[in-house]
């Protein structure tokens, strides 16, 4: 019998991926929702393909485009904030919370509090609301299933074994397009140079985010969330070739890494069939071909944003949520050409002096200090000397 899915950003690289998943396995899915925040026009045109009960646009003032859009379809659209928690509480069989940023939490925690099955992309949200959401997770009986391909790599590697026994989880990063670039020129990087990456295909924020190496460090608090095994057993090394997604080391000594293209079929195939597994169109790895894999150890003097995520997790409290926030508002700068490469990881870092509150106890909790921590990075965006 087919399985009903709901896939939270749709329209976006992830959505993408997903989908073209589920084109080639048409027989196995029925698509409930699908959802975007404002291009109606794109979201319209999958939900008619994929035949999805619902459609929804977070942005309200989208609406009347997407019911012009799906008109005649039959398919339901809605929008705004509430329709998008609405739709993300609708009885699935799995939901792909792919959302990107904290506007992702919202919806996730819809799908976390119905007990869902949960195929969990948007990182930002779980950095963002850490604890409340595990616990939530508990609470409602939910399963989330790492999607990132570093988590993903670190669940498949523990599969079967006891978290007692690790000794060290090791999340590789590819580095990013600036890697080997001098101070001077990642001062000067341009958002088309930053989004140029050189492994991997992805929406811009992200992109963004690895050329910093915040993703990295959204990576590492995401890691500790996912797989408490102690902020002094995650690692991070890099790895550019991007072959190795993360490994796990037992405390015997053996490690054992997952290995797969740089493509993020690979791990949304992984949650999409859990625990079975299915065909992706991907090419074998060769690794002949490959020849070589290298690692390093991370230089942030270069790249400072994973020793300030570090520092915001050993901090807890609602650091890593302002951490977030802080970051959201200045890669957003940045892309729109307002703010300089470097500023992005100095805004982040000063808006985490200027703005302490206590550690938040519900999802309201993070999304007040989501909010009032934009409005001190905007004001650090603003007031911070150029670096
Ligand atoms: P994209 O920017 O490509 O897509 C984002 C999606 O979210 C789009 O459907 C977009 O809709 C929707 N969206 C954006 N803002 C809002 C909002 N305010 N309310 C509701 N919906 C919104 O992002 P990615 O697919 O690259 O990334 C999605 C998430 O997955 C991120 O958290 C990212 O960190 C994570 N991730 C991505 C990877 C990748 O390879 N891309 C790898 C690992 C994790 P619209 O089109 O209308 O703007």
């Amino acid at each position: 019998m087919a399985r009903t899915l709901s896939v939270l950003g749709a329209t976006g690289s992830i959505g993408a991926s997903t989908l073209d998943l589920i084109r080639r396995n048409w027989d196995d899915w029925q698509v409930d929702t699908l959802t975007a925040n404002c291009s109606a026009q794109e979201l319209a045109a999958l939900a008619r393909e994929f035949g999805a009960r619902h459609a929804v646009v977070g942005d309200e003032a989208c609406l009347a485009e997407l019911r012009e859009a799906l008109s005649g379809s039959g398919i339901e659209a809605s929008g705004g904030a509430e329709a998008l928690c609405d739709a993300a509480a609708r009885p699935v069989d799995m939901t792909v919370a792919a959302i990107v940023g904290c506007a992702g939490l919202a919806p996730t925690m819809a799908a976390v509090r119905r007990g869902g099955t949960i195929a969990l992309a948007n990182k930002e949200a779980l950095v963002s609301a850490g604890e409340v959401m595990i616990s939530a997770v508990a609470q409602h009986g939910a399963t989330l299933l790492p999607t990132d391909s570093e988590h993903n790599a670190i669940f498949q590697c523990l599969a079967g074994s006891d978290i007692a026994d690790v000794a060290r989880i090791t999340l590789t990063a590819s580095g990013g397009p600036l890697r080997t670039w001098s101070q001077e020129r990642i001062a000067a990087a341009t958002p088309e140079q930053a989004v140029a990456h050189p492994n991997w295909s992805m929406g811009a924020k992200i992109s963004v985010d690895s050329a910093t190496m915040m993703n990295k460090g959204l990576e590492y608090i995401e890691a500790h969330h996912l797989f408490p095994v102690g902020l002094d057993r995650l690692k991070i090394v890099v790895h550019p070739q991007s072959v190795i997604h993360s490994m796990v080391e037992y405390r015997d000594r053996s490690t054992l890494a997952q290995l797969g293209p740089s493509d993020m079929r690979v791990p949304i195939a992984s949650c999409l069939a859990y625990p079975a597994r299915m065909e992706t169109p991907l090419e074998p790895l060769d690794l002949a071909t490959i020849g070589e894999l290298t690692f390093f150890a991370p230089d942030e003097d270069r790249f400072p944003a994973t020793r300030i995520a570090r520092e915001a997790i050993e901090a807890g409290g609602a650091a890593p949520a302002t951490l977030n926030a802080a970051n959201e508002v200045a890669v957003e700068a940045f892309l729109a050409g307002h703010t300089p490469f470097t500023r992005i990881t100095a805004v982040v870092e000063e808006t985490l002096r200027r703005y302490s509150a206590p550690a938040p106890r519900s999802m309201e909790d993070v999304l007040t200090i989501d909010s009032e921590a934009r409005v001190h990075a905007r004001t650090a965006l603003e007031t911070l000397s150029l670096v």
